[in-house]
């Protein structure tokens, strides 16, 4: 067993393994992954897999490009299905001030080759016939969207890695990081000690602690984020495709087929912290107590836009912890005052950026430098301490504001 490597990445969620995956594609295969638990455990195994080529911000829209090409990538070089269902999206927009927003972004996926098409309420009822268009002006259609089994798309990105020589340890939490005198890291795992050249942490919300080690207050912390899935509807069934996911900014949430029932993922606008005191050392990979009442409000909301969505029962109720920075946006980069030490994390939409993210990071790390500029996401954005209550009112606000087009 290895105790000396160029890369330890901690964290094996779909963005630790897509780190390690864009790493070995580019010859970096001395590496090891070390999990605390098992691959997937932490955000990634309850993900509805959602993927969308419309991001919160526009600069990030290549990410979302990226992060599908590289899942397809690794299901065709892995043999291990990802799941892809390809559906399209519907963003709703109910002013005229949002279609023309969308508008505005039509160059942008001319640029990068993505189908995209500003189309109007009428147009949205032939491609969704479950939406409910009073109020609607038109929607931004991306029909190469869809979703994902997160767990398959994580798996095919850890074999194929594997396969081209990096290791992976599971049941091995790193208990201790440190940064050495002459360069480089110590990372003190279940397995022993390892050195390495560049330590990546790809750790999500449990990336605050760690990070305090070194002295490092960054400003993540986790919300307690639901998803709701109906019963069986009769009119699905009876539909020979899979309908578009709508995404409706009125009502902040993103709607999906999920087989004849409906996935509901809900953005509430009075959302919960979770453990804003450190993460407990127990907690492994469970989900935390669903809170409908709460949602109540919000979800008749849902309703008037997806009336079946309030016909039938509710089979499932799924609340977890989402690692929500400030900005809403990841901390992908280096660390400046930490020479060697570089962050994945931070990520509320893990799946659909963290494919790109990890190819992101890797080249910047494999080259010395970032294949294109994106501040957005780089770190260095949150060097200026922030105090804990301003760092959870801007948390809730961005969470709150879910799929309103950034100013
Ligand atoms: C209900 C719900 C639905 C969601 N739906 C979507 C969706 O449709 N689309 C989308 O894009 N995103 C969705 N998300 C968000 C998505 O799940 C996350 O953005 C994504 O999983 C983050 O991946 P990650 O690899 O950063 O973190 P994680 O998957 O949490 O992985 C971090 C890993 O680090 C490990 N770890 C922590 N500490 C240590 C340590 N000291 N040593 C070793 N290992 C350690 C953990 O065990 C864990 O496996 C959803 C989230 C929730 C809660």
């Amino acid at each position: 067993m290895r105790d000396k490597c160029k890369v330890v990445v901690v964290g094996g969620g779909i963005v630790g393994c897509s780190v390690l995956y864009a790493l070995a594609k580019l010859g970096w295969t001395e590496t090891v992954l070390v999990e605390k638990l098992e691959l997937t455990a932490g955000s990634t195994w309850h993900a509805a897999g959602n993927i969308t080529h419309f991001g919160h911000y526009a600069e990030i829209t290549r990410l979302y490009v990226d992060s599908l090409d590289i899942y397809l990538e690794a299901e065709a070089k892995s043999g291990q299905s990802v799941g892809f269902h390809s559906t399209g999206s519907l963003r709703l927009a109910t002013s005229e001030s949002e279609m023309a927003a969308y508008r505005k972004l039509e160059p942008l996926y001319k640029a990068l080759g993505v189908p995209y098409a500003v189309v109007d309420a009428k147009e949205v009822a032939r491609l969704n016939p479950l939406v409910n268009t009073d109020g609607v002006f038109g929607a931004a259609h991306t029909p190469q969207d869809g979703h994902v089994d997160a767990s398959g798309a994580t798996h095919a990105l850890a074999q194929v890695a594997r396969s081209l020589g990096a290791e992976i340890r599971r049941q091995c939490p790193a208990h201790r990081i440190e940064q050495l005198q002459g360069g480089g890291w110590e990372v003190e795992t279940e397995s022993g000690i390892l050195h390495c050249e560049h330590l990546v942490l790809a750790t999500s919300f449990w990336t605050r602690e760690l990070a305090l080690q070194l002295g490092l207050d960054l400003p993540l912390y986790a919300l307690e984020h639901h998803e709701l899935i109906t019963d069986d509807i009769p009119e699905l069934k009876a539909l020979d495709y899979e309908v578009p996911t709508v995404r409706d900014p009125r009502a902040p949430s993103n709607v999906r087929q999920e087989r004849h029932s409906l996935l509901c993922g809900v953005y509430e606008a009075h959302p919960k912290l979770w453990a804003t005191d450190g993460i407990p050392p127990a907690f492994g990979q469970e989900l935390l107590v669903p809170d409908v009442d709460r949602l109540e409000e919000h979800l008749l909301r849902v309703i008037e836009r997806m009336p079946a969505f309030g016909e039938h029962g509710i089979k499932q109720v799924n609340n977890g912890p989402l690692c929500f920075p400030p900005d809403g946006c990841p901390m992908v980069g280096p660390v400046r005052t930490h020479p060697g030490l570089w962050l994945a994390a931070g990520f509320p939409v893990g799946i659909g950026t963290g494919g790109g993210s990890g190819k992101y990071l890797a080249e910047w790390m494999v080259e010395g430098r970032p294949p294109y500029e994106l501040p957005i996401i780089d770190p260095a954005r949150f060097s200026a301490p922030m105090p804990p209550e301003k760092c959870f009112d801007q948390i809730k606000e961005t969470y709150a504001k879910g799929y309103i087009m950034p100013e």
